[in-house]
């Protein structure tokens, strides 16, 4: 079966400097599936990165998100509504979160940090507590639990990857031996780092998580924030 397993750029300005972010696409002949959207109004980059293969976000037949955080999920619900028939994964423990049906962890952190900043880091908090009021909400289609097999490009299996937040997922693609580990791990000058661990909600199995991952000896690891660890 021919497939293939696409690295996506999605850049956005953020006070003084720009984030860059690597959605992955899981396209074979039966499935367009996403891992992660971006940011607040990253649809039109993603349109123009799908553009780029000759795809569209109406083309899409699903989108994992990885967690809950503004820079994975950012884009969904203006996702869902281009593209209505798309089939939303996530984990059972993200999705209330995801759906807003529970405050999500991250605005509720956030608001907790903004009472103890120092007075010339409160802008900077308040600005940052309001954009993650405006994340839109998004119900999830379908859970995805540990071990879950998937038939995308040729096999992907779920691992349960808690600490960056309580259900965090990631994924192995079991062909080509690559692991997609949204914020299970990130790459800071070329090395495994867990990401941004002044925001992990639980930093000791943030690190079990990402030793899980590096323990399967994957040729790839595509993180979500710093590209690719291993043969690109
Ligand atoms: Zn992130």
């Amino acid at each position: 079966m021919e497939y293939k397993i696409l690295r996506l750029v999605i850049t956005a300005p953020f006070g003084d400097t720009v984030n860059t972010v690597y959605p992955t696409l899981l396209w074979d002949e039966k499935n367009i599936v996403l891992v992660d959207c971006g940011f607040i109004g990253s649809l039109s980059t993603l349109e123009k990165e799908l553009g780029q293969h000759w795809l569209s976000v109406k083309r899409l037949t699903g989108l994992v998100l990885t967690h809950h955080d503004h820079d994975h999920m950012g884009a969904a619900a203006a996702i869902k509504r281009v593209n209505p028939n798309i089939k939303i994964y996530a984990s059972q423990a993200e999705a209330s979160y995801i759906s807003a049906e529970e405050k999500p962890l991250r605005l509720k952190q956030a608001e907790e940090m903004q009472k103890m900043l120092p007075s010339d880091q409160q802008d900077f908090g308040s600005a940052f507590c309001d954009m993650l009021r405006r994340v839109e909400p998004v119900l999830v289609d379908e859970f995805l639990h540990d071990g879950d097999k998937m038939d995308w490009c040729g096999g992907c299996h779920i691992i349960a990857t808690p600490g960056h937040t309580p259900g965090h997922i990631s994924l192995f693609m079991e062909k080509d031996s690559i692991v997609i580990t949204g914020d299970a791990m990130a790459l800071e000058e070329g090395r495994p780092v867990i990401a941004n661990p002044q925001f992990t909600l639980d930093l000791n199995h943030a690190e079990s998580s990402m030793n899980k991952i590096l323990s399967l000896k994957a040729n790839a690891y595509y993180c979500y924030h710093g590209g690719v660890y291993g043969k690109a």
